[in-house]
């Protein structure tokens, strides 16, 4: 591989501003580093931010990563060893390991060619007598066939954990992602996701018992209220361990991040949405298959824009990725489906005729850079490069 040309245009960036970090450094000064305020007012923010002023009844769990988040949901809806849980193929690794966290089983399953999400059909197929859970991923962030996957989850008495890492903000049927009735939903704050804490993620939920459980088990399982049913005053040091928890609390420096990258979601929202048209518009009559859109008048997060090379490509996918980082661009694969890794399709015993439709996304599958820092320039430049290198320049 020739060395790429400059400036490299990295795959992603975060984009922090003065705000951002005037919170942290006035956090820093503050003395309280760890959970505390700024913890509590990014929660709440987050809540309402989803459902309104208040947040109407959701609770709102910050937690360090989308992972830990996820294993919190599953530990509280009572996930454990001979149960089993349904999920994409075509997902990244925490997805499913939270799952063999608790003992349980992953059965995956694959993905509708059309939007690349977590196939209800597929879903439907592999509903057996384990059968706990659903945990859905709201792929690139256009949201997941929902409607389908809680009908199901009804009629067979199953939980729904929704992976929303990608999916702030994003709607189905109007309904911001986080509101969709399910069990349980995870957004996460990693460095390149469409907002970031660095490490962080959010756990939200309707389910009150839910929430007070994931709250004990973000720390360490330690609780307060069973000395609150004896008296009116608990002093401040007392607490009672009532389970063997897990160390998954945000500190209030990520926090300090948190609370004006919410503030910015929906800008931020705009400008990739905004790079996505600028795509599909600069690649007509390339042979690709554009990015799955969400349907007219849904909210998309795009924090991945997964573009496929058409079978009349000149060149294949490895190829296609080497001669834009020739040409100075950074571009990445979501996923390399699970089946494939070593753990899962051993553990398993899976193959890729298992799931002809990820296996045929992934052979053909590119992530373009889409964040906001990029300019219009630099998005002028991808296509530029796009086109030469279909061109089989
Ligand atoms: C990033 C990601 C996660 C994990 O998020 P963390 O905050 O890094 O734990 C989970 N699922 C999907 C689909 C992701 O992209």
């Amino acid at each position: 591989m020739s060395a790429p040309s400059l400036p490299f245009l990295p795959y992603a960036l975060p984009e922090i501003g003065e705000e951002e970090i005037a919170e942290v450094v006035d956090t820093l000064r503050s003395g309280w580093i760890t959970t505390g305020p700024k913890t509590q007012r990014f929660e709440r923010d987050f809540a309402a931010y989803l459902g309104g002023v208040g947040g109407e009844g959701l609770h709102a769990i910050a937690v360090n990563s989308a992972t830990a988040g996820l294993h919190l949901a599953l530990e509280a809806l009572g996930i454990g060893p001979g149960d089993e849980v349904i999920t994409t193929t075509h997902t990244f690794t925490a997805t499913a390991e939270v799952v063999r966290y608790l003992g349980a089983d992953v059965k995956l399953v694959d993905i509708d060619p059309a939007t690349l999400n977590i196939d209800p059909q597929a879903v439907a197929a592999a509903i057996g007598p384990r059968t706990k859970a659903i945990v859905p991923v709201h792929y690139a962030g256009l949201a997941a066939d929902m409607p389908a996957l809680l009908d199901l989850a009804r009629r067979h008495g199953l939980k729904v954990v929704e992976d929303a890492a990608h999916a702030l903000p994003s709607t189905s049927r109007g309904a911001l992602v986080g509101t969709l009735g399910s069990d349980a939903t995870v957004f996460s704050f990693y460095a390149n996701k469409t907002i970031t804490t660095g490490e962080g993620g959010m756990l939200v939920t309707r389910d009150a018992a839910l929430a007070a459980r994931a709250k004990v088990m973000r720390l360490h399982g330690m609780s307060r209220d069973a000395f609150d049913r004896f008296t009116a005053q608990v002093p401040s040091w007392y607490y009672e361990i009532v389970a063997p928890g897990f160390k998954y609390n945000l500190t209030d420096i990520a926090a300090a991040l948190g609370l004006h990258q919410l503030r910015r979601a929906d800008d931020f929202q705009r400008r990739r949405a905004r790079i996505a048209a600028l795509y599909d518009e600069g690649f007509a009559g390339l042979p690709v298959i554009t990015a799955p859109a969400a349907p007219a008048g849904e909210k998309h997060a795009w924090h991945i824009h997964a573009l496929r090379l058409a079978p009349g490509a000149p060149v294949d996918r490895n190829t296609f990725i080497e001669r834009l980082y020739t040409r100075g661009i950074g571009c990445s694969v979501h996923y390399i489906p699970l089946h494939l890794h070593p753990y899962w399709r051993d553990r398993y015993g899976l193959v890729p005729g298992m799931y002809p439709q990820s296996q045929a996304a992934y052979e053909r599958l590119v992530s373009l850079p889409i964040y906001t820092r990029m300019s219009d320039g630099d998005v002028a430049r991808v296509i530029e490069a796009v086109r030469a290198v279909l061109a089989g320049a």
